[in-house]
């Protein structure tokens, strides 16, 4: 099998890394959650207090990006990586609603997209990884050998979510979380820098009505096709 980058992007909670996950473990290959690298961005201005009611202070941000150190590690446990924020496993705080409010506007800032981007594609220059995003197909890694671009309804999408915040023991609003998964979409759609659009060569997936094996194996015949050529 010729080893390829796949690039997965869409729309917000479409369960575009529940899929790749599960592919990159079948296949042996590096995973990586861009969305993650984005929310520990957002963590980290929220604990050292850079958003606030006037909005988020952006000159200190950049400022303090040379000190935002972002990484992956392999939990031996569930065989998926946890993301890292300088040092401390953060994959758990970053999946809160807190995080979820303010990530896309982080999200919209040049100077961290840049510095995301600069690190996606180090960790992917070597091939043999899955990377799931908005912009993976269309700007971290045009060449992508497979692209594919995930959506489905905003309601399905809301609620699986809401399954997933509420089996970690979160508290959480179905109404309040798909109100989120549409704004988010929404200033994703609309930034002026890499806005989420599908790339002209991507596969379109929409997984609404697809139960979770089906999307596995779906997934895993676009591989084959592709890197079995
Ligand atoms: O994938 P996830 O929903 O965790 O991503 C969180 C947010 O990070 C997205 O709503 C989007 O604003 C931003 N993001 C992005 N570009 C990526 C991945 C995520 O702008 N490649």
């Amino acid at each position: 099998m010729k080893l390829i980058t796949i690039a997965i992007d869409g729309h917000s909670s479409c369960g575009k890394s529940t899929m790749a996950k599960d592919l990159a473990k079948e296949i042996g290959y590096i995973y990586i959650d861009t969305g993650a690298m984005y929310r520990a961005v957002t963590l980290y201005a929220l604990q050292n207090g850079l958003i606030s009611e006037a909005g988020i202070d952006e000159d200190a941000l950049q400022q303090h990006m040379p000190d935002i150190m972002i990484t992956f590690q392999l939990n031996e446990e569930t065989g998926r990586p946890d993301t890292y924020l300088n040092g401390v496993c953060v994959e758990r705080d970053i999946r809160t609603m807190e995080v979820s409010k303010f990530v896309s506007p982080i999200a919209t800032l040049g100077f961290v997209r840049e510095a995301m981007v600069d690190l996606q594609r180090l960790m992917g220059e070597a091939k043999g990884v899955i990377m799931d995003g908005r912009d993976i197909g269309t700007v971290v890694f045009p060449d992508a050998e497979l692209k594919i671009f995930v959506t489905a309804s905003a309601d399905v999408r809301a609620k699986r979510r809401y399954d997933e915040l509420i089996a970690k023991g979160e508290t959480c609003s179905l109404d309040e979380i798909r109100a989120n998964v549409i704004e988010r979409d929404r200033i994703d759609s609309t930034r002026a820098i890499s806005p989420l659009r599908q790339a002209e060569d991507a596969i379109v997936l929409d997984n609404s009505n697809m139960t979770i094996p089906e999307q596995k194996a779906w997934l895993l015949e676009q591989y084959h096709k592709v890197a079995g050529q």
